[in-house]
């Protein structure tokens, strides 16, 4: 995969004496930095620009369920926004409303924030990603924020750290001290998929090599088919990367798997028109969702489910995969019961942290916290 180093990073006063500025000034030898009092909120898309800013909200996020559908109470460690990977349904370019890459420079207040809350509801399991907002990996390279947070999460008893990419930019996990509480995730899609909608991700082979390091280096792995795309012959293009998957890695490393069918917000559809000329998949059938999305019929819905699951379940009967953002009717039809009946879903995804992981919150804990 091809490293598209920023070119040009503009950084804000406040955070430019910081530990991330550092990095990029070492890791980025040929860009060019500017150093400002605010980044220009004005929209005008560079994807050779890095920002980095001052972040002023929160960095502690719920994942963005809806209480029509199952929720997995996921949360997300917000660190930037946007990403130059250009897979043509990103929901991100109808969701932020500015174009750039943008990091927050003020990692201490992060890491405080985390801390405290982690502290605070210590009496819980927290289930805790960095990829909603941007890919976790691509800027990683140039931030070696992984070899910050992998050590933190090391020490925390009661949290675990998702890290979701569609790079193979893992090189800075190697020889980390991750005490088994990071799992390194992939979002995977039929070959067909992956060449005509996610141009400048890493291929399929290239990912897979990425987990099996990983899991050579002791991380626990986990694996998103979302957005799952309809496209002819479709079961043999997700059948043969399950197949390529379960070749790659040991099952019983994998702590989750998602699928989630392609799912946008109605104004999402001039966007790729516009941008992703090639792209077939606005021109599929949809219907509008409980949650003002558009989606497939319920019927190729659960087609594409019982398939996936059947395949999954073959390989290993006790992983835990999961439906990203679908009800009890669609649950119960494709998997054969309902989160509902095994305490919800975020009990069952907690389960699987603590069966596959290991990690009980409810046994005596010997580690420190941080
Ligand atoms: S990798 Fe994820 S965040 Fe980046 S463009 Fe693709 S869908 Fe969007």
């Amino acid at each position: 995969m091809i490293r598209r180093a920023p070119g040009r990073v503009i950084v804000e006063s406040e955070v430019a004496g910081g530990s991330l500025v550092a990095s990029l000034r070492a890791n980025l030898p040929h860009a060019v930095f500017e150093t400002v009092d605010r980044v220009s909120e004005q929209p005008c898309r560079d994807p050779g620009v890095l920002e980095v800013v001052r972040f002023r909200g929160r960095f502690l996020k719920s994942c963005p369920g809806t209480r029509h559908y199952h929720c997995c109470g996921y949360r997300i460690l917000h660190f930037g926004t946007q990403c130059t990977l250009e897979c043509s349904y990103c929901i991100l370019q109808a969701y932020l409303n500015q174009p750039n890459l943008r990091l927050f420079g003020n990692i201490d207040d992060m890491l405080g924030e985390l801390s405290a809350d982690l502290e605070e509801n210590s009496g819980r399991l927290h289930r805790i990603g960095t990829g909603e907002f941007t890919d976790s990996m691509l800027l990683d390279p140039y931030t070696g924020l992984s070899r910050l947070l992998v050590p933190f999460f090391a020490k925390t008893p009661n949290a675990v750290l998702e890290l979701k990419t569609k790079t193979d930019f893992i090189g800075n996990l190697d020889g980390l001290e991750h005490n088994g509480h990071t799992i390194a995730a992939w979002s995977l899609n039929a070959e067909h998929v992956r060449r005509r909608e996610e141009p400048f991700a890493a291929t399929l082979k290239e990912r897979l090599n990425a987990a099996r390091f990983c899991a050579e280096r002791g991380y626990y792995l986990a694996f998103h088919f979302d957005p799952i795309i309809e496209h002819p012959d479709w079961r043999s293009g997700y059948g043969e990367v399950l197949d390529r998957l379960f070749d790659a890695v040991d099952p019983s490393r994998i702590v989750w798997m998602s699928l989630g069918a392609f799912r946008f917000m109605p104004e999402l559809k001039s966007i790729i028109q516009e941008h992703h000329g090639r792209s077939r998949i606005p021109y599929g059938e949809f219907i509008r969702g409980l949650d003002g999305k558009m989606r497939y019929f319920r019927d190729i819905r659960v087609e594409f489910y019982s398939f996936m699951i059947n395949k999954i379940r073959r390989a290993d009967p006790h992983l835990c995969a999961y439906l990203c953002m679908e009800g009890d009717d669609i649950w119960l039809e494709s998997f054969g019961f309902s989160p509902r009946e095994r305490g919800g879903l975020d009990r069952m995804l907690d389960h699987a942290v603590r069966d596959r992981m290991h990690i009980d919150i409810t046994a005596p804990e010997t580690q420190p916290f941080v």
